[in-house]
């Protein structure tokens, strides 16, 4: 194979060997690949400061079958704005993490690598959680793990309060999930649910306490985990 053109986000670095980075990219077209780009650490390389983590760049690259050969790498958007920010940088990184445990390597994914792009664009006015956790909600449902957030999976319970069994991809009532799982008050439930079914732009309507954001990370590091040990 010749020559490819490619134009993502650099979702995870690696130091490689003396002076090389390995970088997996989320392209356009492209899906998930892994590439190195070697002597990008040297100090006149043109591909230094290209491939930090969250940049959007354009990479011509040789396909191969594990670890692409990059052979141009053009920075097109740092994300400076956003970078200034710890809090924001986490959330972004929060994400990028997802994809890159999630996403198969080598398939187009086009919805998610919009969302993606939208959210970062986003995320730059943006002072809490809510937006991440959207995003996480949605592309877990995008890559075919929709979490179950509207009723116990079991009795069809509705009134909660709920467990989120990660096994299960959704939430049981108390009386049927016993001591298993992760608590879910039912407003937390109902929150999390309108975040999944309405645009990211929208997700600025619904109100979360500290405490619920932080049980929502909880319930989505336990899912996500899970998913990608299974992967
Ligand atoms: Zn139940």
């Amino acid at each position: 194979m010749g020559l490819e053109r490619g134009e993502g986000f650099v979702l995870r670095t690696r130091e490689f060997a003396e002076a090389d980075i390995i970088v997996t990219l989320f392209l356009r077209g492209y899906g998930k690949r892994t590439a190195i780009a070697k002597g990008a650490r040297r100090l006149n390389s043109r591909l230094g400061g290209v491939f930090d983590l969250l940049n959007r760049v354009e990479v011509v690259f040789y396909p191969r079958d594990r670890l692409d050969l990059v052979s141009q790498g053009t920075l097109l958007d740092g994300y400076e704005r956003l970078k200034r920010d710890l809090t924001r940088v986490n959330s972004a990184l929060s994400v990028a993490r997802l994809l890159d445990r999630l996403l198969p390597p080598h398939q187009e994914e086009d919805a998610p690598y919009r969302l993606f792009g939208r959210f970062l664009s986003g995320l730059v006015g943006e002072q809490s959680g809510r937006s991440r956790i959207a995003v996480e909600l949605k592309l877990l449902s995008l890559l075919g793990h929709r979490p179950h957030l509207r009723a116990c999976l079991r009795c069809g319970d509705r009134q909660g309060p709920f467990r989120f069994i990660p096994t299960r991809g959704g939430l049981l009532c108390r009386s049927c999930a016993g001591e298993e799982g992760i608590p879910v008050e039912a407003g937390l439930a109902r929150a999390l649910d309108w975040l999944l079914s309405h645009p990211l732009e929208k997700s600025g309507v619904v109100r979360l306490s500290e405490q619920e954001e932080k049980q929502a990370d909880a319930l989505l590091k336990e899912y996500i985990d899970l998913l990608s040990r299974g992967t």
